[in-house]
């Protein structure tokens, strides 16, 4: 494990390498199409590759054929990923490892509050999103205690957790009272997604990430795992969301339109790409143009893009 670790830490040497990583539950929204955009063209234009990772171990949440859909929908934008495709349910043998050593050390320790208990100590403030705690020096088993497993949770260390932001300040939040410990296999038996993510932009050798703006507070929970694993993390571009006329983010849960609804509409690959980015405001409205022109557009105005989702970035 240590050894597969410090490989992917090597291959952070060999320069720019990036990721997308949509959960396969529901098609991709207008919104995720621009963030994965985005992400693949901060890659291209860095020289850099772009992996396809699918964050598939959340089972209950997965929609049949949308895996499926999300990788057609990429093909037809034309925004081609480097290397086999990844899937974190093909993983679960290193997240389980890590865990294994993590627990074996001391690391880790077993919780038993329930969701309805950690909302009812924050009420009236509404959910409560640090861990207060509670089973921390508790002598709890890890086995099925009336028929429910422990969820377990790291132990944090104090201090602050740091990451680097590319379009915005750096990122920080401090461990205890801002991030608690954070969950890395969940009371259901499933790994939890901090931990997979940590391990995989370490594992894979990730140096970038670019991903939606909502993220950002995962960022930390993240970063803890990576410490614990030994490795700073790496840079973060969170990108701003694509809100509705009236400011809601999309979700695929409510069926945001994706590419299904341009193509009823009869738009081709460089309408929709004209269309993402134009909502970002890098072309004018209605500008017909491939994932590649746009790129090669990119190429000649160095540092646009970044400056142009900063932007977007401020209130
Ligand atoms: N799979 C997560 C999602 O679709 C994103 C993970 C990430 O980019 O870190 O929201």
């Amino acid at each position: 494990m240590r050894v597969r670790l410090e490989q992917g830490l090597a291959l952070r040497g060999h320069g720019y390498r990036g990721r997308y990583a949509p959960s396969p539950s529901g098609a991709l929204h207008r919104g995720n199409l621009r963030t994965a955009l985005v992400s693949w063209l901060e890659a291209r234009l860095a020289g850099g590759a772009w992996l396809l990772r699918i964050d598939d171990l959340d089972t209950p949440r997965l929609v049949a054929g949308a895996e499926l859909q999300i990788l057609d929908d990429l093909r037809w934008l034309g925004l081609n990923w480097d290397g086999p495709l990844c899937r974190q349910s093909e993983r679960r043998g290193l997240y389980n490892s890590v865990l294994t050593a993590w627990r074996r050390a001391g690391l880790l320790y077993p919780c038993r509050c329930s969701r309805r208990l950690l909302a009812d100590v924050s009420a009236p403030h509404g959910t409560l999103n640090v861990y207060p705690g509670f089973c921390r020096g508790r002598q709890l088993g890890w086995g099925p205690e009336q028929g429910r497993l422990p969820s377990w949770r790291l132990r944090l260390g104090d201090g602050e957790l740091r990451w680097s932001e590319r379009l915005a300040a750096a990122g920080v939040l401090d461990g205890p009272s801002a991030v608690g410990d954070v969950v890395l296999r969940r009371a259901d038996g499933f790994i939890a997604y901090h931990l997979a993510t940590a391990i995989d932009e370490l594992d894979l050798g990730i140096t970038e990430v670019v991903r939606g703006q909502d993220l950002w507070s995962s960022t930390a929970a993240q970063v803890a795992v990576l410490r614990q694993l030994g490795a700073p993390p790496p840079r973060y571009a969170h990108v701003p969301l694509w809100r509705d006329a009236a400011g809601q983010r999309l979700s695929k849960r409510e069926g945001s339109e994706g590419l299904a609804g341009y193509r009823a509409r009869g738009w081709d690959g460089p309408a929709v790409i004209g269309d993402l980015a134009a909502s970002l405001g890098l072309v004018a409205a209605g500008e017909r143009l491939s994932a590649d022109e746009l790129l090669e557009e990119l190429r000649h105005q160095p540092g646009r893009l970044a400056a142009v989702l900063g932007r977007a970035l401020k209130p």
